[in-house]
């Protein structure tokens, strides 16, 4: 480049080294395009020899979280998507089509709920909410033109564990896909692709990531599942950014971690609030495997409580309507991830202006739990 004027200069000047100096972390590929040194080049892509092309439709740091998720699931392929929410529209859009027919959980994650019953009917696509905790009701509610069963592994916000293996039978019995929204559980807690689910979702928003600073989804399944949710992904433009891919790979490297020490921290949580005279319920799972329960407590304050003063009263607790970061957080499920429900639905959930959800974060367990109970204190009439 020595006989090039400083404009032309100041354009191509950074593009010269094609080497990665051996970086031990994997570098972020913020490019919306790659090139190509000839034709022969540009045609092996599409031979399927050269892996990139666009980013829209694949680039290193988005492959790289999508294999690290389908290796921690255990399943052939994954692929990222823009959020949580986008990854679950391309997972239904690639098994279900319009005319098509979904049993759906009543006790979803918000976001999702609205998502099945309000938009996709937009598509064609019906849906039935039934309680997944009863295998009668799901089998009645089977049609001929159901493609899917879909429920999350550990329900928001009463955190009912599903019995994924029961899932998967009726499925199978009824050549229906399964699709389980892992979220709440992660991987390091529950594995369903191993116990025969089709899809496994993730909003890596929360857990995967684990920082609350990068909005992401992954979904994970065989090779061929995943060809057609990527080929959703992108014809609906939801792909993850680069950078943000590379956040969430990043947190990925300290999920074990985090959720040892988070499940642990939620355990002591709802071990010590079940004593607790001012709560009249909390809601932690029996058991979901050897790993751990989740990180979630939901509890239900006594009528002595003030709700707004309690809210007011957390100090370095922040009221946040997520979940599954390092710091402890709560949310108000009536206020934020409930709000749209049905007042019926709300009702037949249990969800009331009582109830609030507990984020556990990696701090001192026993600090967690004074901060909480202060707040408590400090409420009552
Ligand atoms: C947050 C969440 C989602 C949606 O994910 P986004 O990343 O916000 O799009 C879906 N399912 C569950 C269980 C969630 O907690």
């Amino acid at each position: 480049m020595r006989d090039v004027s400083f404009d032309t200069l100041a354009v191509h000047q950074s593009l010269k080294g094609k080497s990665h100096f051996t970086s031990k972390a994997t570098p972020i590929y913020q490019t919306s395009s790659f090139s190509f040194r000839n034709l022969d080049e540009l045609e092996s892509y599409f031979e399927g020899e050269t892996p990139y092309l666009y980013t829209r439709y694949g680039n290193p740091n988005t492959d790289e979280l999508g294999s690290a998720v389908a290796t921690l699931e255990g399943a052939e392929s994954g692929v990222a998507a823009s959020s949580g929410m986008s990854a679950i529209l391309a997972g239904i859009l690639a098994v279900a089509k319009n005319g098509d027919h979904i049993v759906a959980c009543d006790d979803l994650y918000g976001g999702t709920y609205h998502l099945l019953d309000a938009e996709l009917k937009n598509f064609g696509i019906a849906v039935s909410f039934v309680s997944f905790g009863n295998e009668q009701e799901i089998r009645e509610a089977i049609r001929e033109n159901t493609k899917l069963l879909y429920t999350e592994t550990i329900t928001n916000p009463f955190l009912r564990a599903e019995n994924i293996k029961k899932l998967v039978d009726i499925a199978r019995e009824h050549s229906l896909f399964s699709m389980v929204d892992n979220t709440f559980a992660t991987p390091y807690v529950l594995q369903p692709y191993k116990d025969g689910v089709d899809l496994v979702v993730h909003s890596a928003t929360k857990y995967l990531g684990g920082h609350s600073d990068v909005s992401a989804g992954v979904i994970a399944g065989s090779e061929t599942l995943i060809q057609s949710v990527r080929q959703k992904i992108i014809s609906l433009g939801a792909n993850l950014s680069p950078f943000e891919a590379w956040l969430t790979c990043r947190g990925i490297k300290t999920l074990a971690l985090r959720m040892e020490k988070q499940n642990q921290n939620a355990q002591f949580m709802a071990d010590q609030l079940k004593q607790n005279a001012n709560i009249n319920k909390v809601y932690f799972p029996e058991f979901v495997s050897e790993k751990g329960n989740g990180a979630i407590v939901t509890i239900e304050l006594s009528s002595q409580c003030d709700i707004r003063t309690f809210f007011a009263s957390l100090g370095w607790i922040k009221i946040v309507p997520s979940l599954g970061g390092v710091e402890t957080s709560v949310s108000y499920p009536l206020g934020t991830s409930h709000r749209n429900l049905p007042l019926e639905a709300q009702e037949k959930l249990g969800i009331n202006d009582r109830v609030i959800r507990i984020s556990v974060g990696i701090e001192s367990s026993k600090e967690i739990v004074n901060q909480l109970l202060s707040a408590i204190e400090a409420s009552l009439i």
